[in-house]
């Protein structure tokens, strides 16, 4: 089936002519009709224009002049990502009718390469969550287990990369968005260096850790779908003008000699044992690649939560005050003046999770508390940066669990410190602004996913990718596919 294939083995045939992207299109299409009412990855389908695209797709195969090894293949984004007439809804009541005028640079540089669009995926609203519970609209299931989450906030483009809703889907991870659905999902995860990809038309949660990075089934896809969006970017001052390798160039190389860094504070009492059986086998099958382990500390990885759910709603708070019904998005009626209309709209339009963190990031912002909470956790985060940069002395590439457990069922984690607690090894990474993959690493005796989180150096991703290869080559994780529909 023309669903079940990887990138680079889709562009295989398409530039055989075995296959052509509007096949491989409508089947793609086919399998949301199909699929998609019980999974709710999708909040919109973009059905004509990918068709188009994938006709013009199949215009430069057939005249020998592909774009590249995106050329024709379908893929859908978290709708946090701006796509130019195309409705983008951030999971928001606030933003249920918003078309942007523009696209976000990523969706760009996917559209140059000449990927084809089939739609956009469901997420927690202002991706704030780890579940897609927080989600106006409704929740995304998990493919393994429809009683069950799929992680998020980018739920949607997880649960549709391993529901083979499409090729391949683009995320964004502030406190692990992308890494905890993708070990949720049996799916690969890839949270790149903070400046790696531009932020630009990407709407802002917490502007000094948002990153966008991509869900693939496979490692080398990855590399792919990484390569076409890094780089640069004129829209984004907080881009980082660094070279970008070409990534699938290098995978092969294996892992011989690497060292990697085993951190104790990332095997913790209650995690679920079984996923800790899972990444210990995960590491004892990168040693036998080649790689030599040894124990790092990250001392202050205790604390991340704490900083991080700080940090985190002090920037949304103050990002999320253009939504004022003024100059864009859902405007309340009946408002007396003007304050009474702005309160009316945003009690309207914001859910309770995004509540939450206003008044939490308001107050940690507030004059009196401003240096207790918020300086202080800008201290923290300092410390953090430096337990990695200590341990990076030492090691090439961090190995840990992605989450301290699997999936767990709606409405499980309905008390907000639950549902934070998810998040403890994954938050670490983004205050300290580093590259972090979830590769699948087996499956529970229930048969649910976990995941091996791989960190690396700044700007590194590249060493990532290849650890990350090396371990996907040398185990079966990446065939299993879950049994949905007609399959069941
Ligand atoms: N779950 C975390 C939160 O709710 C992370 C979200 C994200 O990475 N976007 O803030």
């Amino acid at each position: 089936m023309l669903t079940d294939l990887t990138i680079s083995e889709l562009g295989a045939r398409f530039r055989s002519g075995e296959a052509t992207s509007t096949e491989a299109t409508r089947a793609y299409l086919a399998r949301v009709d199909a699929l998609d009412s019980e999974l709710r990855a999708f909040l919109t389908v973009t059905r004509e224009q990918a068709l188009a695209q994938a006709a013009d797709a199949d215009a430069r195969f057939r005249a020998g002049q592909p774009l590249g090894p995106l050329d024709g293949v379908p893929v859908a984004l978290k709708d946090v990502l701006c796509t130019r007439g195309v409705r983008t809804t951030c999971g928001s009541k606030i933003l249920e009718h918003f078309v942007p005028p523009y696209d976000a640079t990523a969706v760009t540089r996917l559209l140059d390469a000449g990927a084809v669009l089939l739609g956009k995926l469901n997420m927690d609203e202002f991706a704030m969550g780890s579940s897609t519970e927080h989600s106006a609209f409704f929740p995304t299931r998990n493919p393994w287990d429809l009683d069950r989450v799929p992680g998020g906030s980018s739920g949607g483009a997880a649960a549709a990369v391993a529901a083979r809703l499409a090729a391949a889907t683009l995320g964004t991870d502030t406190g692990g968005s992308i890494r905890q659905p993708a070990a949720f999902c049996g799916t690969v995860g890839f949270k790149p260096t903070y400046g790696r990809v531009s932020r630009y038309g990407l709407i802002a949660f917490a502007s000094s850790l948002d990153q966008i990075g991509p869900f693939t089934r496979s490692v080398e896809d990855a590399a792919l779908v990484l390569g076409t969006i890094a780089g640069v970017d004129p829209m984004d001052s907080t881009s980082v003008d660094v070279p970008v390798p070409d990534y699938r160039a290098d995978l092969a190389r294996g892992i011989e000699g690497l060292r990697i860094g085993i951190p104790a504070e990332y095997f913790i009492d209650g995690m679920d044992p079984e996923v800790e059986t899972g990444v210990r086998a995960a590491i004892a099958t990168l040693e036998r690649l080649g790689a030599r382990t040894e124990p790092v500390s990250l001392p202050h990885t205790e604390y991340g939560l704490a900083a991080y759910y700080l940090i985190a709603p002090a920037e949304a708070s103050s990002n999320l005050a253009r939504y004022d019904g003024v100059k864009y998005g859902l405007r309340s009626p009946g408002g007396k003046d003007l304050i009474d209309m702005y309160s009316r709209t945003r009690a309207a339009g914001f859910g309770d999770e995004v509540k939450r963190r206003v008044m939490l990031g308001t107050y940690a912002l507030s004059a009196g508390y401003y240096d207790a909470y918020y300086g202080q956790a800008q201290r923290v985060r300092t410390l953090l940066a430096r337990d990695f940069a200590q341990a990076f002395e030492r090691v090439d590439v961090i190995a840990a669990p992605t989450t301290p457990g699997v999936a767990f069922k709606f409405g499980e984690r309905a008390e907000p410190l639950q549902m934070y607690l998810n998040d403890i090894f994954a938050v670490p990474v983004n205050l300290a602004g580093l590259p972090g993959v979830s590769v699948p690493a087996g499956f529970t005796a229930g048969g649910l996913p976990i995941g091996l989180q791989l960190i690396g150096r700044a700007f590194d991703e590249a060493t990532l990718l290849r650890t990350a290869h090396a371990y996907e080559q040398a185990t079966e994780w990446r065939a299993r596919k879950p049994a949905l529909g007609a399959d069941r």
